[in-house]
């Protein structure tokens, strides 16, 4: 190692920073969230010292320090956007023997200030020795992903119950044992989900089971987590965690490899789209297997396209577990509408277009769709059409019989944000003849309104296979 890593503890200590710039600001900012009573010196203070609190801790000096300033300081930060000032500053430190920081000249550091991610009292440091702090940045944003932003109180829960685990179970190893089972179980699962009696109820009963020496069998719980329309980078950081935590995974047919790859390798997969006898299993049976999975103690991910509440039949999925009091979470995802709208280029709202969006289903029902056309047919308003591909030609026909223009722009997108998008243009006139000659297979989502037409200027999103053709074109040209 190159450094030596520590937490310093400067409650109600002083700390010194020279300079009145941004930077400054920050090493201010940051020496006051540690609880240090903060001196800065300079000739000006920018606005970002403004906002600093609490006022009481810091004092802000028009001047130069003098030795008698900086003795006895905890730390030295010289972040002057002036190099004088920061030699001066860092001479001035080492006169008083007081550890020197300064910002960009990593020879003149007694110590490098890490790049953090703040879960107190939970703190992640991560240090590039000054090497790279741009580095040290990008671990630091990956380590965010990882630790949900409630963690702190992970900690904060156990750490209340230390000293009475410590005196019930008083073998290190069973108390490791113990320790281990509950960090990576359902109590911590129930407090970042905020349900704090009940975690407390688990913990009082795993400890019991723990000092009886009969291993409590952890409880299960479901996630029913929305897993986007497709590109696996429009996951959330919740969806994410919960797929690296399950041990089974129900997932269906709108579920892409992408996604699927990043849940837990050792996770048991269940396919519950078509099976190979090519028998759907029925929403009921689906929600007893997650009932079963749960029961016997699994932490169950059901992975849903979109977003689980959005014609994705989550609430009756969970329906049963809150009747059998399995606890479950559920993770909301981005629905296909907001997803493919945003990779086609097409606002589903716009001041100059619409100021409406509706989600339907396309779907018929004995032949019949179930819309209020009326409502559908609102002027300056979009509506997003899910599951209706092949109702497309019906659907269309039906807008222009109960009085829609034949000439309103229409997009039909098949596979949204995914590597082989495709996005047709047409009218309610035009567009069912164009998606059939296209060959489309879905799955679709049809966007109808006038904002279609902004997709000519603010299309941006290249999908592989095309960037991929592109490429072979230019070559062969
Ligand atoms: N819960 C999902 C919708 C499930 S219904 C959500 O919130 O998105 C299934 C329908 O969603 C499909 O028939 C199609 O209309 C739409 N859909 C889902 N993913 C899609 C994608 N990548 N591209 C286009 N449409 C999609």
């Amino acid at each position: 190692m190159d450094q030596l890593p520590v937490f310093f503890n400067v409650k109600d200590r002083r700390i010194a920073v020279v300079g009145g710039g941004v930077a400054a600001a920050r090493k201010a900012e940051i020496a006051l969230l540690a609880g240090a009573r903060v001196a800065v010196y300079a000739e000006q203070f920018c606005a970002e010292f403004d906002i600093l609190q609490p006022r009481e801790r810091l004092a802000l000096i028009a001047r130069m320090p003098l030795a008698d300033d900086l003795r006895g300081c905890a730390v030295v930060y010289c972040a002057s956007e002036k190099v004088d000032q920061n030699r001066d500053g860092h001479a001035l430190a080492r006169s008083v023997r007081v550890p020197c920081n300064v910002v960009d000249m990593p020879e003149l550091c007694d110590f490098t200030t890490p790049s953090i991610v703040d879960r107190s009292p939970v703190l992640v440091a991560v240090s590039t020795a000054g090497t790279s702090p741009i580095l040290g940045r990008m671990i630091k944003a990956r380590l965010e992903t990882l630790l949900p932003a409630s963690y702190g109180q992970v900690a904060a829960f156990v750490g209340r119950y230390r000293k009475r685990v410590g005196e019930k179970l008083a073998d290190l190893r069973q108390r490791r044992r113990f320790w281990e089972r509950i960090l990576d179980g359902s109590v911590v699962d129930l407090v970042l989900a905020g349900h704090h009696a009940e975690a407390k109820a688990e913990f009082d009963a795993q400890l019991d089971a723990a000092v009886g020496g009969t291993e409590r069998r952890q409880q299960g719980e479901v996630y029913l987590v929305g897993a986007g329309p497709g590109d696996p980078d429009l996951l959330t950081f919740k969806a994410l965690r919960l797929m690296q935590r399950a041990d089974v995974v129900l997932y269906d047919r709108l579920v892409g490899d992408g996604i699927l790859n990043l849940v837990r390798r050792d996770a048991e997969r269940i396919y519950v789209g078509k099976l190979p006898q090519d028998h759907t299993l029925t929403q009921q049976e689906i929600c007893a297997m997650l009932l079963r999975l749960a029961q016997e103690g699994k932490r169950v991910l059901r992975l849903k396209g979109g977003d689980p509440f959005i014609f994705g039949r989550g609430g009756e999925e969970i329906e049963l577990l809150a009747d059998a009091g399995v606890p479950f979470q559920v993770v909301p995802g981005i629905t296909a509408a907001s997803g493919c709208a945003a990779y086609a280029g097409i606002p589903l709202t716009h001041r100059d277009h619409a100021q409406a969006c509706v989600f339907v289903t396309g779907h018929t029902k004995d032949g019949q769709f179930d819309l209020d056309w009326s409502a559908l047919l609102q002027p300056r308003q979009t509506v997003a059409v899910y599951m209706g591909l092949a109702q497309l030609a019906e659907l269309t026909r039906n807008f222009v019989e109960k009085g829609a223009s034949p000439s309103l722009p229409v997009a039909v997108i098949d596979n949204g944000t995914r590597p082989n998008q495709r996005v047709l243009i047409g009218t309610l006139e035009t567009i069912a003849e164009r998606t059939r000659d296209a060959g489309i297979k879905g799955p679709t989502i049809t966007i109808i309104g006038s904002v279609v037409g902004l997709r000519e200027k603010l299309d941006w999103y290249v999908p592989e296979t095309q960037a991929l053709s592109g490429i072979v074109m230019a070559r062969r040209s």
